[in-house]
């Protein structure tokens, strides 16, 4: 375990030097204070989870101080913007603080948002609220727990430091954590500014660092692609098995690493609803819940044309055709083991699709509905599902379809059934409602709630005592929150 004091540095991003970043020192909170911290994540650069208690703790993460060694950048990027192109983007109120490597030799960025202004802050005021930051820390913790590929998140601080956005907010920041914050904005960028030498600086920065065994491959470019398609294929695959809506998915938000990444006014569905926009400022749908699964392959594209300086057209069109069948094998595997079955037959994606067709029309929960499946033995657990659907013939119908596919499945018990439904079936997800009481109380100064709602969801698929209300359907007022986007 190691004090605040003892982390090791190894800025690799940093010493490519003034063409990919800029040097910019945090821009103190007022009055910094731990709201929340985060064990799990300070365990992977081997902190003690007790230096979170200790003043240094919110000064560092609230721009007060630096390690001596901490190299402080501001990355520039660009990025396809709701399908425009925007030609300068960059961090406009993150700053990359440095890298460091743990005892088992990981190397972890951490990037502090909303740490002031930088050369990128364009019109921003290079803050981040307090509600913004608590919703990017609960996120990044709660995916992570869920198995979803994410950038990780070690505290919030907060401030007395006033923030206007709609109303006066109060400044906070957010210690992220990952392998690496490369997007796809970051290719584009150098690509689209004709600068193909800091293109191919670039390229061979995100091989060595982060796809090493794509140097073995005869074209490593080709094959660090292809991975990456791999990758993102299995990472929306997980979003849309688990029921979360990115709502910006620019692609200077997409990590090179296939990870989730810059959370805004994401969602996870309460009711099962495909067209579900979580981002109300998303007027056409682009990013909706179901159209991820294409965006992703758009997105990819973006990056695909960025990388034709070393990789030919034919080759990149082909390692962007595997997207689709990769995003869909993912997809059915994990839905197949939702609905506890453990072999796979032909029509398993149709049993799927009139499933969610179901849900979709009489508005079930999505999370519940999955968790009592697993509570019971298929027939009984249908039963007791029923009263939940509209269309009860068309229910009837597929519980019985199904209940034949779970008797052809195998011969288990129930406590198998249920031990496996459950280790994917979780009982608490980041419910928009859960997330919105926990930053009311912490706006009034009680950070118990944010610290009790992370708690909870460190560990989703296992039930806790007296935790009840974290595992219920949103109250009236919680179901159609308006999630602002400018955080
Ligand atoms: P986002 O929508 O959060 O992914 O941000 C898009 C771009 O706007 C990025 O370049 C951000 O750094 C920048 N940005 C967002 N909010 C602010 C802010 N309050 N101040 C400065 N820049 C910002
Ligand atoms: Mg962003």
């Amino acid at each position: 375990m190691k004090a605040l004091d003892e982390l090791t540095f190894d800025n690799r991003f940093a010493r490519l030097g003034d063409a990919f970043s800029t040097h910019v020192l945090p821009e103190p909170l007022d009055e910094p204070r731990l709201v929340v911290a985060s064990k799990a994540a300070m365990a992977l650069l081997d902190l003690d989870p007790a230096v979170a208690e200790t003043p240094v703790f919110a000064e560092l993460f609230g721009g007060h101080k630096l390690w001596a060694e901490a190299e402080p950048r501001a990355m520039v990027y660009s990025g396809h913007q709701f399908g425009g192109y925007t030609p300068q983007l960059g961090d406009g109120r993150g700053l990359l603080l440095g890298e460091v490597y743990n005892d088992a030799g990981e190397h972890w960025d951490l990037h502090l948002k909303g740490a002031g202004m930088t050369p990128y802050s364009r019109m921003g005021d290079g803050r981040a609220v307090l509600r913004s930051s608590i919703r990017e820390f609960l996120a990044s913790e709660a995916l992570h727990a869920l198995g979803i590929p994410s950038s990780r998140a070690l505290c919030v601080i907060g401030s007395s430091t006033p923030v206007w956005r709609e109303k006066q907010e109060r400044g906070a920041m957010v210690l992220r954590l990952a392998h690496s914050h490369i997007r796809f904005g970051h290719f584009e960028y150098f690509y689209y500014t004709k600068k193909p030498e800091q293109q191919a600086e670039l390229a061979e920065h995100v091989l060595n660092l982060h796809y090493p065994e794509c140097r073995e491959q005869p074209e490593p470019y080709l094959a660090m692609f292809r991975e990456i398609v791999e990758r993102n294929a299995e990472m929306i695959a997980k979003w849309q098995a688990y029921g979360f809506c990115h709502g910006v998915m620019n692609t200077d938000n997409m990590s090179i690493l296939g990870i989730t990444f810059d959370f805004g006014p994401f969602a996870f569905l309460d009711d099962f609803d495909a067209h579900f926009i979580c981002n109300h400022s998303d007027h056409e749908g682009r990013y909706s819940f179901s159209n991820q699964v294409p965006i992703g392959q758009w997105n990819l594209s973006a990056l695909a044309q960025a990388l034709t300086p070393f990789i030919s057209v034919d080759a990149l069109k082909e390692a962007l055709g595997l997207y689709l069948p990769l995003y869909q094998a993912h997809y059915l595997d994990l839905m197949r083991r939702r609905l506890g079955l453990t072999t796979a037959e032909e029509d398993d994606q149709t049993l799927v699709e009139s499933l969610l067709k179901l849900m979709q029309n009489s508005g079930v929960d999505y999370t519940l509905f999955f968790r009592r499946l697993g509570d019971e033995s298929a027939a009984l657990a249908v039963t007791r599902l029923r009263d939940d659907f509209v269309d009860l013939a068309g229910f009837d119908t597929w519980a019985e379809r199904y209940k034949a596919r779970v008797a052809r499945d195998g011969d288990f018990t129930q406590e198998q059934r249920r031990e496996r439904m459950h280790a994917v079936n979780p009982l608490y997800i980041l419910r928009n409602y859960l997330a919105q009481n926990a930053i009311a109380a912490a706006e009034s100064g009680d950070y118990s709630e944010v610290r009790r709602l992370h708690e909870v969801l460190t560990r989703p698929f296992e039930e806790q005592a007296g935790m009840e209300q974290y595992a219920q359907r949103p109250p009236d007022w919680g179901k159609h929150l308006e999630i602002s986007c400018s955080s």
